[in-house]
């Protein structure tokens, strides 16, 4: 059995394969991150005003006199929103809000953009995924047992906002993205958004229908978009000093905005996935990375956090209901979904993949962008 250990100063344990531990029992996401938090706890607030405003003029000069100065992708979550609210009142931009619906975003969350969307007196446009390609989708995900089904869902937002950005002549893709609450997330715990190859095949060899309408994005587009196309791409949050705490009771005093009880719950599925098949399949509780980051951000202490991991990430009542939602949505029998549930997880490389060829086009991509400089 393997060595059990949690760092000293973080929850992270060993439950992440690949977390390395200092002398005095420091993780590496510590260590490493350690002058990341310092240096934005350290920023002061005309340092910040300053490169927002900076940001902005650039921004404005390449939307040069466009309607929308940014395509923003928002979920309804505390960092899309606060992110929204910070464009616009912040650094002045008219953003065109870019709404992603595959079915699952919770009322609270639809709630959430609506009052935002209409306070700040922007422009939406809501992308419907075809439910039905969608379903088979995360259909096939679940039989082949790969971790990480979320993939579908951000890669679609990846292909639906570039998609509506190049329509709409737009430049600048903002995201509520942000290092200070979601760095150290282990690389074992996800798997690359845009492998499209990976997608593809576990589509072909667990899907019933053809994928006519997904927006499928993959490693090409990518780098075509980011190299030749002059995308730009702007994460407001890492230049302020984010902190959730206070970001959602903003929210929540300026807007109305309603929490949903969790990093990401925004969406139904995501919460299951999160906090039951993660756990219960793969031994992986997302809740350890998520709450080491607001201890480095000095936003809860490893006290708190600890106590929180105690708690059992799903009220049984609200799980045999989600459960049953859950079969029901995606027409799966109780039986079909226990044994989903009970096969011994696979690798997401033991289905093709376009890893090797990312990786690689990475390399290229960081190659062509030193020779621009
Ligand atoms: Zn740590």
């Amino acid at each position: 059995m393997t060595h059990y250990q949690i760092c000293t100063q973080c929850v992270m344990d060993t439950t992440d394969p690949d977390l390395l531990f200092n002398n005095q029992g420091v993780c590496q996401y510590c260590e490493t991150l350690k002058i990341h938090y310092e240096n934005t706890i350290a920023r002061t607030d005309m340092q910040i005003a300053a490169d927002l405003q900076s940001a902005a003029a650039l921004i404005k000069k390449r939307a040069g006199n466009a309607k929308y100065h940014c395509v923003l992708g928002m979920s309804g979550g505390v960092d899309s929103s606060f992110a929204a609210d910070l464009v616009v009142n912040k650094m002045g931009l008219n953003p065109l809000i870019v709404h992603f619906d595959n079915g699952w975003n919770s009322s609270i969350a639809v709630e959430n953009i609506k009052k935002i969307v209409t306070k700040l007196n922007i422009d939406m446009l809501t992308y419907v995924i075809d439910w039905d390609e969608f379903k088979d989708l995360q259909r096939a995900f679940l039989y082949a047992s790969v971790l990480d089904i979320e993939m579908l869902t951000d890669n679609a937002i990846y292909g639906a906002t570039l998609k509506i950005a190049k329509e709409q002549k737009i430049k600048c893709i903002v995201s509520g993205g942000n290092f200070t609450t979601e760095s150290g997330l282990p690389n074992a715990w996800r798997w690359d958004k845009l492998d499209a190859k990976n997608i593809k095949a576990i589509h072909r060899q667990y899907g019933t229908r053809k994928l006519k309408s997904f927006p499928i994005y993959g490693p090409w587009k990518f780098i075509i978009d980011r190299s030749f196309r002059n995308f730009h791409y702007f994460s407001p949050l890492n230049i302020i000093h984010y902190n959730k705490t206070t970001a959602m009771q903003h929210l929540k005093n300026q807007f109305g905005w309603q929490y949903y009880g969790g990093k990401h719950y925004e969406s139904v599925f995501t919460k299951f996935y999160q906090a039951y098949i993660l756990p219960v399949k793969f031994g992986i509780d997302k809740r350890r990375a998520h709450l080491s980051s607001l201890i480095r951000n000095l936003e809860m202490t490893r006290e708190d956090a600890l106590l929180e991991m105690s708690k059992p990430p799903y009220d049984d009542l609200v799980l045999k209901q989600d459960i049953d939602y859950i079969q029901k949505k995606l027409e799966l029998s109780a039986d079909e979904f226990k044994k989903i549930m009970a096969t011994c997880p696979k690798k997401h490389t033991d289905y093709p993949s376009d890893y090797n060829l990312f990786m690689k086009l990475k390399k290229l991509n960081s190659l062509i962008n030193s020779m621009k400089k």
